[in-house]
């Protein structure tokens, strides 16, 4: 599933063809995605211009003088800039054509991704229902050490659990909370409230700075963008504990151990992310 970083890339990869370029057409080969892709876009689009290529949280924003689209990829989605006369293959089911002689395609097997709009006379597309909850995003100031204290005060669910969790921040995905956890040494399963101030500290510093490794390693392979059978720039990272079961620790050599965590494939080192257990209420109340 196409995560932050990779959605990161991927605008980073298509906005040197697409900023500022005005749209000739809009093409819906397939438009049962997510959501039905609306089909006035075809009549709508035609003539506006992308101003800015934006992300919130997951989604790609095209900003445009009468609204916005929201492109999401959902589980198994791709967008890539190729030539306008480049061949339609399997699963290619919208493209937005542009006055440069590019398209930009979004190919998506599974049709979990949507392609969305958002006018204008709705107000700021901060607005829309989909991006109105979202938390911060996790390279912001606004996601620091003290707020991230704070949303894990009184909360019994496991730290791992609460990173993941998009009301608390966006973007923190599977891969990036096991491995911000292991550089922050705390255990996935320990209860958040159970977390100092300090080591909230840590893990916020370690989430921003996993995922702006992420970030870079994609940005290697934008070429793949212009490449009509260029897979997307997926990232591929050295990493420390994702899918390293039974592996030794690149610290102390114990086996990597593998659980499931609110079903999410779950890594960690036990020696060096020892678990705290949460003491009993019986205990709690005698104090
Ligand atoms: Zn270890």
């Amino acid at each position: 599933m196409p995560e932050l970083p990779e959605v990161e890339t991927t605008r980073k990869g298509i906005q040197p063809k697409v900023d500022q370029q005005t749209i000739t057409a809009f093409v819906i080969r397939d438009g049962r995605l997510r959501w039905p892709v609306e089909t006035h876009l075809q009549n709508t689009l035609p003539g506006l211009v992308v101003l800015s290529v934006q992300r919130r949280g997951k989604y790609i924003l095209l900003n445009t003088q009468k609204g916005t689209l929201l492109i999401h990829l959902g589980m198994s989605g791709n967008l890539r800039v190729l030539p306008t006369d480049t061949e339609v293959q399997k699963h290619d089911h919208i493209d937005i054509e542009f006055a440069n002689g590019y398209l930009l395609r979004l190919n998506d097997p599974r049709r979990f991704g949507s392609v969305l709009w958002h006018d204008v006379s709705l107000g700021p597309v901060e607005n829309h229902k989909l991006l109105a909850k979202l938390a911060p995003e996790p390279l912001t100031d606004d996601f620091n050490g003290a707020y991230f204290y704070e949303k894990t005060r009184n909360r019994k669910v496991a730290i791992k659990t609460l990173v993941m969790n998009s009301h608390v921040v966006v973007g923190a995905g599977n891969i990036y909370a096991n491995e911000s956890l292991f550089m922050s040494r705390i255990h996935p399963q320990t209860q958040a409230s159970l977390l100092t101030q300090k080591q909230c500290d840590l893990l916020v510093e370690n989430i921003k700075s996993v995922l702006i490794a992420a970030i870079k390693q994609g940005g290697t392979t934008l070429k793949d963008f212009l490449s009509p059978d260029g897979k997307p720039g997926y990232f591929v990272q050295q990493l420390k504990v994702y899918g390293q079961a039974g592996q030794p620790c690149q610290t102390c050599s114990t086996p990597i151990e593998r659980i499931m965590l609110n079903q999410r494939a779950t890594y960690f080192c036990s020696q060096c992310q020892p678990f705290i257990k949460p003491k009993p209420p019986s205990a709690q109340k005698s104090r």
